[in-house]
């Protein structure tokens, strides 16, 4: 079945001159490892197409794999092949000029909250969209090319959509895509280094994060971020975000996250929602958000619905924590 849609796309890169990779807002090192090691694999395999990963977000921590494609004309976007990686609605779509594109493809492993696109390729179950990415390479390997560099994309998605390959979603299938990329050729000790060295100051923040955190009555460890906080420390707000992890290994606490004050107008905090055994994805969707099963994104208004959210996921975690015995 999966195969069917793989050798759609792969039909429809052949087929295509140019070709837009996009991904989503508030990038991340999945979707700009998989926009770039797509737009890699491309490019090595068929060095006369024209393929443009053009994107104004940019991550400070993924800065090491370099910058992205200058805005080109709006109208060279009307005959080409757009392609979606890591995104699972439209408007979460950074750059908007897919809607220009003649056709689109969408590639996910997202829970699909709405589908987009003309051909479309959603695995909940993959580790990260990377894997897929590399599951693609792997199927038509005598007809794709990869060298380090894509390799090395495609490894940082990898490695850090799956907590280093420690999350529920991790396969066999998810290490044997690793293992091809390995195979190819990633520097890992340069990419750990980059990727989780931390500032001397920004582990002084961990300590005020381990001094403030909170727990709800059932177990939902949390922290708000607020704007004063995120001044004492000089964060920026990706900064700031980067933070939910701290909360991760907290023994009964089976669901976390973090509150980040936007300082904008409308009184907004992003929350990053995580949690082990129990699914907190309904919660992100009832506030604004969505995501995977144990990771979620989430968007309230004010103090009230920051203890609303809170409220509705310790409900949740004691309902599961009393139908369930496996948990800790
Ligand atoms: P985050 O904590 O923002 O990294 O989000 C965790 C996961 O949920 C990521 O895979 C995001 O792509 C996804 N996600 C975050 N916010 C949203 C949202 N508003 N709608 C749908 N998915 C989201």
């Amino acid at each position: 079945m999966n195969k069917e849609i793989m050798e759609k796309i792969l039909q429809k890169i052949e087929e295509y001159h140019r070709i837009f990779i996009f991904r989503h807002i508030r990038n991340d090192g999945d979707c700009v490892g998989a926009s770039k090691g797509l737009k890699a694999i491309i490019q090595l395999t068929w060095p006369e197409k024209e393929v443009y990963l053009i994107d104004k977000d940019t991550s400070a921590y993924l800065a090491f794999l370099g910058p992205e494609d200058q805005p080109v004309d709006e109208a060279l976007y009307a005959d080409a092949l757009g392609i979606v990686v890591d995104t699972a609605s439209e408007s979460r779509i950074s750059n908007k000029n897919y809607k220009l594109c003649k056709e689109l493809v969408k590639i996910d492993h997202h829970i699909p909250l709405e589908n987009y696109g003309d051909y479309i390729w959603v695995e909940e179950k993959r580790s990260s969209c990377c894997e897929m990415i590399v599951a693609f390479y792997a199927a038509f390997q005598d007809r794709l090319k990869m060298d380090s560099q894509a390799a090395t994309y495609l490894y940082t998605g990898m490695v850090t959509d799956s907590g280093r390959f420690r999350y529920e979603g991790v396969s066999g299938e998810t290490m044997r895509c690793a293992g091809i990329l390995l195979d190819v050729g990633v520097d890992t000790e340069n990419l750990f280094a980059r990727l989780y060295l931390e500032a001397f100051e920004y582990l002084k923040f961990k300590a005020e994060i381990y001094r403030r955190m909170q727990v709800t009555e059932n177990g939902v460890a949390y922290i708000i971020v607020d704007k004063a906080m995120q001044e004492e420390f000089g964060l920026t707000l990706e900064m700031a975000s980067a933070c939910v992890g701290t909360l991760d290994s907290i023994r009964g606490c089976i669901s976390w996250m973090v509150f980040i004050e936007n300082g904008y107008e409308d009184d907004s905090y992003r929350v990053r929602l995580r949690s082990r055994f129990v699914h907190i994805n309904p919660i992100a969707e009832k506030y604004n958000g969505g995501g995977h099963a144990c990771a979620s994104g989430a968007t309230v208004y004010g103090m009230d619905q920051v203890h609303a959210l809170l409220k509705d996921t310790d409900a949740l975690v004691k309902e599961y924590k009393e139908t369930h015995e496996d948990w800790l």
